[in-house]
């Protein structure tokens, strides 16, 4: 079996306050009264092992909640999804042993310094300290992390380096599926391309699978290998970043995939 993810029919409602409505406490009266609003809308879609699988979309498309869905932390409604084979519902904390997640806003313990976010992060999954941390240095080392930052609280870094410091403690534990929710947004132009090098050099070479969301349409065009548009909860395209520009109907041979995203997106909004 060549598959790393398999994603069917995958539907998610949230209930959302209506506008204007006086907030309340009570998470059921908030209930009773809320919009029951449909986020994701029957995604299918698969994922080779190995393949870096880019999903763009607008703010609000569905593509974290898609994300969170597949890391085991939030349930489907309707649909089913399996990760190398293994439900993410009924074998849940099997699959917690072979992904991990980098969010847009990695969760650390700010006060506390990058080895010590490490090592608890290495006590979570039972990694001897020793290990964690020479991997650690090794990945962080390939990010052009400066060692002597190591000591530092995690408060005291910047965007750039503590997201550096989330995708070194993501590959620890050596994840089959790395799940990358928008890891190169807000990062100043450097950090961005030492990112996306690591992710197209050494995670590409350990032949991890990923799922990338960004909205950085050059970067999904240079890292990879399929890219799914989604919009209101919906796939609406799928394919090869060459075959996405071929299908697009231009004829422009320096079409980029910013303007199939701007032209796909507006299409189905009219
Ligand atoms: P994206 O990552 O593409 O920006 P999200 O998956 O975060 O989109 O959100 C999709 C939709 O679901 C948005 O309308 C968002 O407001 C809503 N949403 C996300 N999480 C929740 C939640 N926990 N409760 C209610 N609504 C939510
Ligand atoms: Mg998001």
């Amino acid at each position: 079996m060549n598959k790393a993810i398999k994603c069917t029919g995958i539907t998610k409602y949230f209930y959302q306050a209506r506008k204007n409505e006086k907030s309340t406490w009570n998470i059921f009266e908030k209930f009773k009264k809320g919009e029951r609003i449909r986020v994701l809308n029957g995604i299918t879609f698969n994922v080779r092992k190995g393949e870096i699988y880019g999903i763009l979309g607008p703010n609000g498309s569905g593509k974290s909640t898609l994300i969170r869905i597949i890391s085991t932390l939030l349930l489907p409604d309707e649909g089913e999804v399996t990760v190398y084979g293994l439900n993410v519902v009924t074998d849940c904390y099997k699959v917690r042993h072979l992904i991990n997640r980098v969010s847009v806003e990695a969760a650390f313990f700010k006060k506390l310094t990058v080895m010590e976010n490490i090592l608890f992060s290495a006590r979570l999954y039972g990694m001897e300290a020793g290990k964690a941390l020479k991997k650690a240095a090794e990945i962080l080392k390939d990010l052009d992390f400066s060692e002597d930052k190591i000591n530092e609280s995690v408060e005291d870094l910047s965007r750039g380096q503590q997201q550096k410091v989330a995708i070194a403690r993501a590959l620890l534990t050596e994840p089959k599926l790395l799940l990358l929710d928008e890891p190169t947004t807000g990062l100043d132009p450097k950090a961005k391309k030492e990112v996306q090098k690591f992710i197209l050099g050494k995670i590409k070479n350990q032949n991890v699978t990923v799922i990338l969301t960004t909205h950085d349409m050059e970067e999904a065009d240079k890292l990879c290998d399929r890219i799914a548009i989604i919009k209101d909860g919906h796939f609406i395209a799928e394919d090869t970043p060459e075959g996405l520009k071929r299908k697009s109907g231009e004829n422009k041979s320096d079409i980029s995939l910013e303007d199939v995203f701007l032209q796909l997106t507006e299409e189905v909004a009219a």
